[in-house]
């Protein structure tokens, strides 16, 4: 009998245990090399348990180059369902003479985002988060801001072809969540059609899709609205099975 399998080395038997005095339960004391044997005998038994549990999980996931097994050990053990998680962001600023499009809904603003594209935060920041959970890039490298190719390009476009993108390299949606920054205008009269818009934009029901508004609390460009920002997060799965 050892500390690690009879009384726990807290409280007035563990401390007679580890003091060498007799435990709790009168068991008497016994010689330290007894007791070093015993802890050193269970520490091994602890850690061959270990290892055959790691050599276990090797030999199974990637000794014998095992596809479905080393899919298994790289999703954590959910048997070839990885889910990836990516996150995006945009800003853009308000201007006269803009129209406001948010999530591909025109909002009623006299002022609108600027920018090469329609500017269109919530998409933008949608894409680029699909793009970084299927390691593929941004928007940017995608759609760079110089060609003149995409100026004006739509929001619904641009995001279209990021789930292309992301649909040849075998990823679909799994849920996306969104927060949009913006002082003004109120988003809360569009916030339905805005989550219709962007779960049908990415083929996924409107249960998988959510969208936040937060104000900048009159703080920093957001809160004085001269900007309004995006975050987005989506969760990809495999498109088709291994
Ligand atoms: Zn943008």
């Amino acid at each position: 009998m050892c500390r690690n399998a009879a009384s726990p080395p807290w409280g007035p038997a563990g401390f007679a245990w580890v003091l060498g005095g007799a435990d709790g339960l009168g068991v008497p004391p016994e010689s330290a090399r007894l007791r070093n044997d015993c802890e050193w005998f269970c520490g091994r038994v602890v850690l061959r348990g270990m290892a055959t549990s790691w050599r276990r999980r090797y030999d199974h996931a990637g000794g014998r180059e095992d596809e479905r097994a080393v899919r298994l050990a790289r999703s954590g053990g959910t048997w070839g369902h990885p889910l990836r998680v990516g996150i995006g962001h945009d800003t853009h600023r308000l201007a006269e003479g803009r129209p406001l499009i948010l999530a591909g809904v025109r909002i009623e603003h006299p002022r609108g985002l600027l920018g090469h594209s329609d500017a269109d935060v919530v998409l933008h920041a949608v894409a680029d988060a699909l793009l970084g959970a299927a390691g593929l890039g941004d928007i940017g490298e995608l759609f760079p801001d110089t060609d003149p190719q995409w100026s004006g390009l739509d929001g619904g476009t641009l995001l279209g072809g990021v789930m292309g993108r992301v649909a040849e390299a075998r990823w679909r949606p799994v849920n996306c969540d969104v927060v949009i920054h913006a002082q003004e205008p109120k988003l809360l009269p569009y916030k339905a059609s805005m989550r219709t818009n962007l779960a049908a934009l990415l083929g996924l029901p409107e249960s998988d899709v959510n969208i936040k508004a937060k104000t900048g609390e009159h703080v920093g460009p957001v809160g004085r609205a001269e900007a309004i920002a995006c975050e987005a997060v989506v969760l990809l799965e495999p498109a088709a099975p291994v």
